[in-house]
């Protein structure tokens, strides 16, 4: 199955495929209960999509499975899979499952999001991440950035609310309590 009906950003990926998101997860949990028997690692399994044998235990992965495919942020829900890998990668590289949405008519790419940024000690896991899409992401990425430069110059440095809505393009009332709670826990 090719994607054909929305514009297709891939010029930082090169396509192999699409894949049902549906199809992805049935795959995933028969998987996940497989390895439960045989008591193996969750996070080095692989599936076959479209013939292709593709890493299922990544943290990303895990995210959109457990956490769900609509942004956390803006509502955006994902519309497919699609198998790629980025466009200046060894050709021997395997590919990857990337997630997708559409909205106004383009791609938007979906990514896992730490709620307490690793930068500002939040940890690597499950419980500390979200479904997110890139748009949301990017926003909130600068604010961490910024916020990242205030760390380094003074570590007691106190993260408010009122400066999180100064720095963070867009936030609305749900996500500043999120992000607030995120980095003051
Ligand atoms: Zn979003």
């Amino acid at each position: 199955m090719r994607a054909d009906v929305v514009v297709t950003k891939v010029k930082q990926y090169n396509r192999h495929s699409t894949a049902d998101i549906a199809t992805v997860f049935d795959v995933m949990t028969q998987q996940v209960k497989q390895a439960e028997l045989e008591k193996l690692a969750v996070d080095r399994l692989k599936i076959q999509v479209n013939g292709l044998l593709v890493k299922m235990g990544t943290l990303r992965l895990r995210t959109f499975f457990h956490k769900g495919i609509q942004c956390d942020v803006c509502g955006l829900s994902a519309t497919h899979f699609a198998l790629e890998r980025d466009a200046f990668a060894d050709p021997e590289m395997s590919h990857h499952l990337n997630l997708w949405g559409v909205k106004e008519g383009e791609e938007v790419l979906f990514t896992h999001d730490h709620l307490k940024s690793r930068a500002c000690g939040g940890s690597d896991n499950l419980s500390n991440s979200r479904t997110c899409c890139s748009e949301c992401n990017h926003h909130k990425s600068l604010m961490e950035t910024k916020l990242k430069g205030l760390l380094k110059q003074d570590k007691h440095f106190v993260v408010t609310k009122e400066w999180i809505q100064q720095n963070y393009e867009g936030v609305s009332e749900i996500e500043l309590n999120k992000v607030y709670q995120a980095f003051c826990q």
